[in-house]
């Protein structure tokens, strides 16, 4: 079963809630934190060194050869992001912002002058979590362009692991947004959990992300975080009725929860008596269900 969260907006708390689900459940998956821009799955999770490394190889930039370049300019001039620059006579290719899309080498009128290469965009790690269950993360190197191809490869060594270890789920974190981490995340998933707060914004991005995983044919799910801090608002439970996406838990907003990040561990574990804390240990019985293979209705 690979299990995707999902939240549509950044800053609802998914990774907060997601790292309490993963201590309460038990230990029979990988997490994979599939937020390169801003990877803190691992952090939330207590991890102070990751156990191996490997390079991700995703960009490529474009490379002017001084030697052969007649200084025409009309890559200069033709550059859609204007990322060619001329310094001391010489065009030259500002590797952090070029996008890799080879115009440049399209008008060169002197063949071979320039190229694409390839660049490291980031590093994919993975860790042992104090809690007994490894997790993969990705992180990008700065200036690099969020990447799908980076997600696809953390859940390739997710499911090596995986093999290796006889483990049954994957659990994935996935990054803010609709954009290609988060298309890469729920592509291929078993189920989705959507996370959101009651407030317009976050109503109008948790559809939009519902929007991906409709596309994807995958059965989702809906957790209201800070379910109460906005108590006339009912856009949230009006959607997830007409969408018929059950609510599997309505999570209380609890200062309990910035005391626990401050001391890096889950909630759960920080202040297992808080009211956050028992929110969470009920959803999490019904993630149970949905790794078991059943549809839990609504709470
Ligand atoms: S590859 Fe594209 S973005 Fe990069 S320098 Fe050439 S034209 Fe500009
Ligand atoms: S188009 Fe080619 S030859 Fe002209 S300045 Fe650019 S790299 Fe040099």
């Amino acid at each position: 079963m690979q299990l995707v969260i999902a939240s549509g907006k950044g800053g609802v708390g998914k990774s907060t809630i997601t790292a309490s689900i993963l201590y309460l459940l038990e230990k029979d998956f990988v997490a994979v934190d599939a937020d390169a821009e801003a990877p803190n799955l691992g952090l939330l999770l207590g991890v102070r060194e990751w156990k191996e490394e490997r390079e991700h190889i995703g960009a490529k930039v474009a490379v002017i050869n001084q030697e052969s370049c007649v200084r025409c300019g009309i890559c200069y001039e033709r550059c859609p992001y204007g990322v060619i620059k001329l310094l001391e006579g010489r065009y030259v290719v500002n590797e952090l912002t070029c996008e890799g899309c080879n115009v440049c080498g399209l008008v060169c009128p002197v063949p071979g002058t320039i190229s694409l290469e390839e660049r490291r965009s980031g590093v994919i790690r993975m860790a042992e979590t104090p809690y007994g269950f490894p997790i993969i993360s990705a992180q990008l190197d700065v200036g690099r362009p969020e990447s799908g191809k980076l997600v696809t490869e953390e859940k390739e060594w997710a499911r090596s692991l995986m093999e290796e270890r006889g483990l049954s789920h994957m659990i994935v974190d996935s990054a803010a947004g609709i954009g290609c981490q988060v298309i890469a995340s729920i592509g291929g998933a078993d189920a989705t959990v959507l996370i959101a707060e009651p407030t317009p914004s976050s109503l109008s991005d948790v559809m939009r992300a519902h929007k991906v995983v409709q596309h994807f044919r995958e059965p989702a799910y809906l957790i209201i975080n800070k379910a109460d801090i906005n108590p006339g608002f009912r856009g949230l439970h009006e959607w997830a009725e007409r969408e018929g996406i059950p609510i599997i838990g309505e999570v209380p907003y609890d200062p309990a929860v910035p005391r626990s990040m401050s001391v890096m561990k889950p909630v759960v574990e920080a202040f297992p008596d808080s009211k956050v804390s028992r929110a969470i240990m009920a959803i999490a019985d019904r993630i149970r269900d949905i790794l078991n293979g059943d549809r839990p209705g609504r709470v």
